[in-house]
């Protein structure tokens, strides 16, 4: 069962405040999962997870996740000077990026973050842009299918990232002749995983390319990144990670592989997004219209631009019609919203309870790739973002856009002063 950390008097509350849509997260929530990750990887000495700016990229979260001891990844400038803004500095930061503008890779530099290079010919760009740095990151793509017990989790011989294995030892040779002291290594090889096989797998792999980078180019390879892809249950009553037994089995391989080879000093870094943050956050939206015509539609005032994924990737999202958690769910709905777009749908043929006009629905999961990958398609203006926070009050993070916000990037000509405040 998902249960919302809201309840319904609460929820009605905050719209008297703060109107519908908007993504709220839940501050607890979010600090105990972190508390766990670390735990999971306390026996790595210099563990470190490296928070995927991108999944929420909100200044009031970063603090919350740096109170916590972790640093960021950033994969573009705005995201660098954002976390810059927030206290991050220097080895607090992960510049993970691809097809990097000149002014991104000057900026990780200049903030001394730790850059993970994409590409082989990276070297280059790097080191006439601005100097290389005495630490670099280099991100490897094995190619082919990525499998786990037989079953393919992802097809990386199709992504457009990383060096390819020779690469891999030419650029540490070319890095190393070049004056480059230490390295790390890097991959990202499935996304939104729910097996607690896929860290130890990844893990396995790159610490086996590490001893044997570190045995033919001699390099001192202090870091081992396993990036991102950790991923949530959004679907109830499926299976979910548990993160300590992932941490075990990072340890077991490292244990097997890396200590053996004198490497016992390595240091383990996660760039999670989804894990830390998914699960803690929810779009509230209200039901402003219902229509019966071929099928039955509950029309909401949050749309695909709140919340893309459905849209984008047919995800489950599990809706909960707050004050109705126990009634039968007999009714069969498609929870939309109003784009003029027919995938701008949050739930097809979804049993639900009866939903009447101005019930609250929650939907869940929605604290990473959710507020974030939002967008103004048919006009519509980005919602708020609040927080829950862990004394039960509630703290305005984001205000809505507003029209004005709205027109004011092509307003040159005072066409749209009446609607832009000044
Ligand atoms: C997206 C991304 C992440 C975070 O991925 P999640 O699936 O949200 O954990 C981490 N690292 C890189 C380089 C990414 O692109």
């Amino acid at each position: 069962m998902k249960r919302p950390f809201i309840t319904k008097a609460q929820a009605e509350e905050i719209i008297a405040k703060y109107p519908t849509p908007f993504h709220i997260y839940d501050e607890k929530g979010i600090r105990e999962n972190a508390r766990k990750l670390y735990k999971a990887f306390s026996w790595n000495k210099g563990y470190r997870e490296f928070f995927a700016v991108k999944a929420t990229p909100n200044p009031y979260i970063l603090k919350i996740l740096k109170e916590e001891g972790c640093g960021v990844d950033c994969s573009s400038l705005t995201e660098l000077m954002l976390s810059e803004c927030c206290g991050f500095s220097g080895a607090d930061i992960m510049f993970s990026s691809n097809v990097t503008p000149e002014e991104d890779m000057k900026k990780a530099k200049e903030l001394g973050a730790f850059i993970n290079l994409d590409d082989i010919t990276h070297i280059e760009f790097l080191e006439k842009l601005c100097g290389l740095p005495e630490t670099l990151f280099c991100r490897f793509n094995p190619g082919g299918h990525f499998e786990l017990e037989t079953q393919i989790m992802d097809n990386p011989g199709e992504a457009k990232y990383g060096f390819t294995r020779d690469q891999l030892f030419e650029g540490f040779r070319i890095l190393k002749s070049k004056g480059v002291k230490h390295f790390g290594l890097h991959a990202f090889l499935a996304s939104n995983t729910v097996t607690n096989g896929y860290y130890p797998k990844l893990a396995r792999i790159l610490f086996e390319l590490a001893v044997e980078l570190k045995n033919e180019t001699g390099v001192d390879i202090k870091y081992i990144n396993l990036s991102g892809g950790v991923g949530v249950t959004y679907i109830p009553g499926k299976p979910e990670n548990d993160i300590m037994a992932i941490g075990e089995g990072v340890h077991k391989a490292f244990d097997e592989v890396l200590v053996p080879a004198g490497m016992g000093d390595v240091a383990i870094f996660t760039e999670l997004g989804r894990y830390m943050l998914a699960p803690y956050g929810h779009l509230v939206t209200k039901c402003i219209h219902q229509k019966h015509i071929y099928k039955e539609y509950i029309g909401c005032d949050a749309c695909a631009c709140n919340l893309m994924r459905p849209a984008m990737y047919g995800s489950y999202h599990h809706i909960t019609v707050l004050g109705k958690e126990d009634a039968p769910c007999d009714h069969k709905y498609d929870v939309t919203g109003g784009l003029c777009e027919n995938n701008d749908k949050f739930a097809i043929d979804r049993m639900l309870p009866e939903i009447d006009i101005g019930d609250i629905l929650v939907i869940h999961d929605t604290g990473a790739h959710g507020f974030a990958m939002g967008y103004n398609y048919n006009g519509k203006l980005r919602s708020a973002e609040l927080l829950l926070k862990e004394d039960g009050s509630v703290q305005l993070i984001r205000r809505a856009e507003t029209p004005s916000d709205y027109f004011r990037t092509f307003d040159f000509t005072g066409i749209l002063d009446k609607y832009i405040e000044k």
